[in-house]
């Protein structure tokens, strides 16, 4: 049978695919999404939703917001909490399966075509600029101009483009606790963290409608530790994971100079590395890196695309959405090594509490937060960038679970033994 021939084939049909072939299909575009995954399976992925990722899309997405996000209460070290509040919603929670599905129907409406439950297998890429990509599926071959991917965080795609992969990665686990009597206390109306506990790492709970979704997320070097982390943050809260399923998923992020574009296709999302080092979100991301391939992949197919084809779509992430990342990670690295420091500076300080709302809602960049008065001037915190980078470096190789919070588990068991509980 010949192949299926399309102008643009996007794999993936998550927030980045579906917002790319969205994007496409209203330009007129002759589209196809290859997805493989099962709608109504879960998706290991806290459902926060950043109001600034809320209003990069032209549709409304309130049928799928299970709650509005007005603060956090910060905890470090599993103890020392405070609650911090906005007048305005800095985020949205939502379940991730209704929202990937209202994205993929919009996708669809709007003119894209989808092959569901069909798993990109194999790439075979175009000889020549004027030649189609061939890719093979369980349930047939498909080919395109361009393939765009955003088949998440083990793309294949991502694959045929940079072989060695993305070299940070963060692994993140998520756990969906029934609404019930232990846990009514929790706030339906904040974020709850944990930080400074683990180095490079946080735990979380945010409250839905029917669940609350209990979260953590460490670097690769501490994957050992995520278990635990989640469990004794839990524990600490007078909750408990019973029979409830744990799922984890990576979180990668990608450096400098990481490839992203090639001849023939280009990464967005996840499969891109597009993932905030700090937080571990990944949606705004997703959305914003699919509007941006979406207007490179036009101009290539118009044919009104200069010299750089795709890569102009690399240069333009490196000089924008990337830049955000980096300073995302920079901005680690200086919690890691002064978490006491900075804990306290978002408890004491309305400008950098506000500051920070802002940039939740897409009033102000993340560079932007160094303008903040309480950040040093730059040649300072050049110095502090190299030496917090070294610190945290150092503190992950170091760290060790047993001291950070195997006790929390060994006090609530014992507090529960006392009352019988
Ligand atoms: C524990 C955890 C919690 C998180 N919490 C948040 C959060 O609260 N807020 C936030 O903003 N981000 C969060 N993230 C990150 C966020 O989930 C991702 O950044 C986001 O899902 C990226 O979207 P995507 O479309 O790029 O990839 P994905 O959502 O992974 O979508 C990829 C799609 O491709 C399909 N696919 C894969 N391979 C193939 C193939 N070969 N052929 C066909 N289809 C294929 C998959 O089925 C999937 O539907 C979290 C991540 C983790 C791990």
């Amino acid at each position: 049978m010949p192949p299926k021939s399309f102008d643009c084939i996007v794999v993936g049909g998550g927030p980045a695919g579906s917002t790319v072939a969205y994007t496409l299909a209203g330009l007129g575009v002759n589209v196809a999404i290859l997805e493989c995954g099962d709608p109504s399976s879960p998706k290991v992925c806290g459902g926060g939703l950043q109001v600034k990722a809320a209003s990069l899309l032209p549709f409304d997405v309130k049928e799928v917001v299970e709650r509005e996000i007005y603060g956090m209460v910060f905890q470090r070290g599993l103890t020392d909490r405070f609650t911090r509040r906005s007048k305005a919603p800095i985020s949205y929670m939502l379940n991730r399966a209704r929202f990937d599905n209202l994205l993929l129907g919009h996708a669809v409406e709007s003119g894209a075509t989808l092959f569901a439950g069909e798993r990109a297998l194999s790439i075979e890429p175009a000889a020549g600029r004027t030649q189609k990509t061939r890719i093979s599926t369980g349930g047939g071959d498909f080919e395109a101009r361009v393939i765009v991917g955003a088949d998440g965080a083990n793309s294949l795609v991502g694959r045929s483009i940079h072989p060695d992969g993305i070299a940070q990665v963060q692994l993140g686990i998520i756990c969906e606790l029934k609404k019930r009597g232990d846990n009514a206390h929790i706030p339906e109306d904040l974020f709850m963290v944990d930080w400074g506990t683990v180095p490079g790492g946080y735990a979380w709970m945010f409250p839905k409608e029917k669940t609350l979704t209990v979260g953590a997320m460490v670097p690769r070097e501490l994957t050992r530790t995520l278990n635990a982390y989640l469990k004794a943050y839990v524990e600490r809260e007078g909750l408990s994971i019973t029979d409830e399923r744990l799922l984890v998923h990576p979180i990668p992020t990608r450096g400098e100079g990481e490839a992203i574009a090639s001849a023939w296709g280009l990464l967005v999302g996840d499969a891109a590395g597009l993932t905030d080092p700090f937080t571990g979100e990944g949606l705004y991301y997703a959305i914003k890196s699919g509007q941006i391939a979406a207007a490179h992949v036009e101009r290539l197919l118009a044919g009104s695309h200069n010299d750089g084809g795709l890569f102009d779509y690399e240069a333009e992430k490196d000089s924008g959405l990337m830049q955000e990342i980096i300073v995302a990670g920079k901005m680690r690295s200086f919690f890691n090594t002064f978490s006491r420091y900075i804990h306290n500076l978002y408890r004491r300080n309305d400008r950098l509490w506000y500051a920070f709302c802002e940039v939740l809602r897409g009033d102000r960049t993340l560079e932007g937060l160094r303008r903040v008065r309480t950040i040093p001037p730059k040649p300072i915190l050049r110095y502090l960038e190299r030496f917090t980078s070294w610190y945290e470096a150092r503190e992950i190789s170091r760290f060790d679970e047993s001291k950070a919070f195997a006790h929390v588990v060994t006090e609530v068991y014992a507090a529960r033994a006392g009352t019988g509980a």
